[in-house]
């Protein structure tokens, strides 16, 4: 009898658990892209987390590369160890610890938000749930429920932008050339749809006055005649300004991104606004969500998994999106491929996602995966998970250990594109609103 209670243990296979957590800064090329606080800088700031197990696996994430992030994620890290890859509460009980300094016990969100925290559980809970669809032999959309589309829709993101960086930051200047004027974003906007297929167009604002910015809209509107429009001058614009500019959106665009700098200032535009307010700036967090429907104050929330805190999350802002009837679509920052697969993942599972999301991917040159860009094929402007158990990627060490360096020689280690601006014009100022 003994023996075959022995037996029966024997056969039951070990479950493997966390036996290291790595984090690493990087910095990739990143072309001179205008907006409100000013220009980017040549190099963009990333981390990469990988998560090992005991059993030799590696789960990928990739979050922010700012000190405060890596300070959060270094902070965390070696709490993870001995933990079980599925045991996502366990997670999160953990980053509660070791960032926020209190224990994790299902305590209301604060109004104020939580991005730092949200932030860092996300960062391990993209590489958690990698973990688990390798050792499920599953893609990671499965592990999230399963898909309700083949392929999730991208759109075109323009930018204004110069033609090269003021300082040389030794690679040569990105083959997209300056794009100041209407006829040089509507020659921008006719690569983005030829080489990528998409279908719905995004313009960064802010930058210019706003008269103009929507001359470069109604010029790309008659050179693309019935793709979706938006506009998103990050906060850019008074109340009173988006007052004045709002009959001239009428029939151009399918919703108004962020014209105002807070949640306040959005709910006196909803007041007014004829179409949609889309945000992914003052409805950043699950915390900030009463406040937004007690104000009516936006109908599309961009979701974003790196700072709502992870691809579980972003399903359940997208239930609040039913719940309250708030459109969802999807933010970007600068990133690369392991960031572009969990977003992809994590939008087959939606269904209410409604609009196509955005992305800088087509502004990046490098990769951080293994087979690099290749991994990303948009189709029509769509684009399906790599192939393959949890994310699909695979970390390229060579790659790795090159946009390190790059990180460590930069120099940079907190984005500030007004800074970067003030090298080209001494007395740039960022306040908003400054239209
Ligand atoms: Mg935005």
């Amino acid at each position: 009898m003994k023996r075959s209670i022995a037996g029966a243990a024997a056969t039951v296979s070990r479950r493997p658990r966390i036996a290291d957590v790595r984090v690493t800064p990087i910095a990739f090329r990143d072309p001179p892209l205008l907006n409100v606080v000013g220009v980017h800088e040549p190099w963009a700031l990333r981390s990469i987390i990988e998560v090992e197990t005991d059993d030799g696996r590696i789960g990928l994430g990739e979050s922010y590369g700012d000190l405060e992030t890596l300070g959060n994620l270094a902070r965390a890290q070696k709490q993870l160890v001995g933990l079980d890859p599925f045991d996502l509460n366990g997670l999160t009980a953990k980053v509660y610890e070791a960032v926020a300094g209190q224990p994790f016990a299902g305590q209301t969100f604060p109004p104020a938000g939580d991005k730092a925290l949200a932030s860092a559980i996300a960062a391990f809970e993209v590489a958690f749930l990698d973990l688990q669809g390798q050792i499920a032999d599953r893609p990671l959309y499965e592990i999230l429920g399963g898909a309700v589309r083949e392929r999730v829709a991208y759109s075109a993101y323009l930018f204004y932008k110069f033609k090269q960086h003021k300082d040389d930051p030794g690679y040569p200047p990105d083959d997209w050339g300056e794009a100041l004027t209407h006829a040089q974003m509507v020659d921008q906007t006719r690569r983005m749809v030829e080489e990528y297929g998409f279908g719905s167009i995004k313009l960064k604002a802010g930058v210019f006055e706003p008269d103009f910015e929507i001359d470069t809209l109604r010029a790309i509107a008659k050179a693309f005649p019935g793709y979706p429009l938006r506009i998103d001058p990050n906060g850019g614009w008074s109340v009173e300004t988006t007052r004045r500019l709002m009959p001239k959106f009428e029939g151009l665009l399918e919703y108004l991104e962020d014209p105002v700098n807070s949640l306040d200032e959005a709910g006196e535009v909803a007041k007014f606004s004829t179409l949609p307010l889309a945000t992914n700036m003052v409805t950043v967090a699950f915390g900030h969500i009463p406040k937004t429907v007690r104000l009516n104050a936006m109908q599309v929330i961009l979701t974003d998994h790196h700072y709502w805190g992870g691809l579980r999350a972003t399903q359940t802002l997208a239930h609040y999106g039913r719940t309250f009837g708030l459109g969802i679509s999807m933010h970007s920052n600068s990133h690369l491929g392991i960031s572009l697969a969990a977003m992809t993942h994590v939008g087959l599972t939606i269904p209410n996602l409604a609009y196509a999301c955005d992305t800088h991917y087509p502004w990046q040159v490098e990769e951080v995966v293994e087979g690099g860009r290749a991994n990303f094929r948009f189709e029509k402007g769509a684009l399906a998970p790599p192939p393959g158990p949890g994310l699909g990627v695979r970390l390229d060490r060579a790659a790795l250990a090159t946009l390190h360096k790059q990180y460590v020689d930069c120099g940079i280690r907190k984005r500030d594109d007004a800074k970067e601006m003030r090298k080209y014009r001494p007395d740039w100022k960022s306040d908003r609103p400054r239209f």
